[in-house]
């Protein structure tokens, strides 16, 4: 298949996992940083997806990702077992609990990127630290308007050095306020994201789950709920959809300001309502780009005064 023109990039995990929810159960859910946050993003605009399977990664998973304009050239196959991840939520649906994960086909990865376009938007999501340099690395240019990045606990904890060199080089981080109080030793999240944008980022946002969202930038604060839903089904993966929602709506509208931030952020917020409303995609497999505006129509009714 011919290269897609995509202004945007990831490089990211494509997983399989097992989730269990108190409203249900699944073995094995096509998942990954990468997958949704590409899935959210190519709303948006087109997408190029840099990740590596093994060769189990079954062909159903990889024609859901061509559902939408994501370009897959980028997509390695080595020899191995796919990513897989392992969780479970409480009632606290905020807080998933690790169980297990086998990095596996990430162990051997070294992306070799050969662009023809080069992306002016990236998106480092959770992966391996030392991956998102490297990526970096390949793609870092005058030009590059744009690079923001994800992380969590496990690489925290792992590679706390690798994620900080990160950090250092991107112009905005996303993060939960779980992964914001481990990265900082901060309890307080105002303060915690004063001391994240001392690490290097200009915008720092950090997500709490169904109680919204913070965003920071240089002087300026501003605080979003969430997306009121009644149910809620699993959450997995309503970080990284809401990353796509966020760079997607940033790299089509090509603004930085702080005021259309706040829209991504809005976006962002609206993609990820959706995503925990099913297990996996199905949800965001569902919808159309007419829903989001929907969705996006009445937050903004309901949340302004
Ligand atoms: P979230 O959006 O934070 O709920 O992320 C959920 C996705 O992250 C799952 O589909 C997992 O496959 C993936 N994931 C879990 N652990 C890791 C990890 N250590 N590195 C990268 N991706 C992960």
């Amino acid at each position: 298949m011919p290269e897609l023109n995509s202004p945007l990039a990831v490089v990211g995990t494509v997983a399989i996992d097992a989730v269990k929810t108190p409203f249900g159960a699944r073995d094995r859910v096509f998942g990954g940083s990468a997958s949704y946050f590409s899935y959210a993003a190519s709303f948006f605009t087109p997408v190029s997806l840099i990740a590596v399977v093994g060769q189990d990664f079954p062909e159903e998973y990889r024609k859901i990702l061509k559902e939408h304009p994501i370009d897959l050239s980028h997509l390695e196959v080595i020899n191995g077992k796919t990513f897989s991840w392992k969780g479970e939520y409480g009632t606290d649906l905020n807080t998933a609990h690790t169980l297990d994960t086998q990095l596996n086909v990430l162990l051997d990865f070294k992306p070799k990127l050969m662009f023809k376009t080069l992306p002016e938007y990236i998106f480092l999501a959770n992966v391996d630290p030392l991956i998102q340099a490297d990526v970096l690395d390949q793609l870092e240019k005058p030009k590059l308007k744009f690079v923001a990045c994800d992380t969590m606990n496990f690489w925290i904890a792992n590679k706390r050095k690798e994620v900080l060199e990160v950090l250092a080089r991107v112009d905005a981080v996303v993060l939960n306020d779980g992964e914001a109080r481990q990265l900082t030793g901060e309890p307080n999240l105002i303060r915690a994201g004063q001391k994240i944008k001392e690490l290097g980022p200009g915008y720092v946002i950090i997500k709490k789950g169904e109680h919204g969202v913070l965003l920071f930038y240089e002087s300026h604060f501003c605080a979003l709920p969430a997306y009121p839903l009644e149910e809620v089904y699993d959450p997995t993966g309503a970080g990284d959809t809401f990353a796509g929602g966020l760079m997607g709506h940033l790299a089509s509208t090509g603004d930085l300001s702080f005021e259309n931030m706040k829209k991504a952020i809005a976006t962002a917020s609206i993609l990820a309502s959706f995503t925990v409303e099913d297990f996996g995609l199905e949800a965001l497999r569902r919808i159309q780009r007419s829903d989001i505006d929907q969705r996006l129509a009445l937050f903004r009714k309901i949340s302004s005064f």
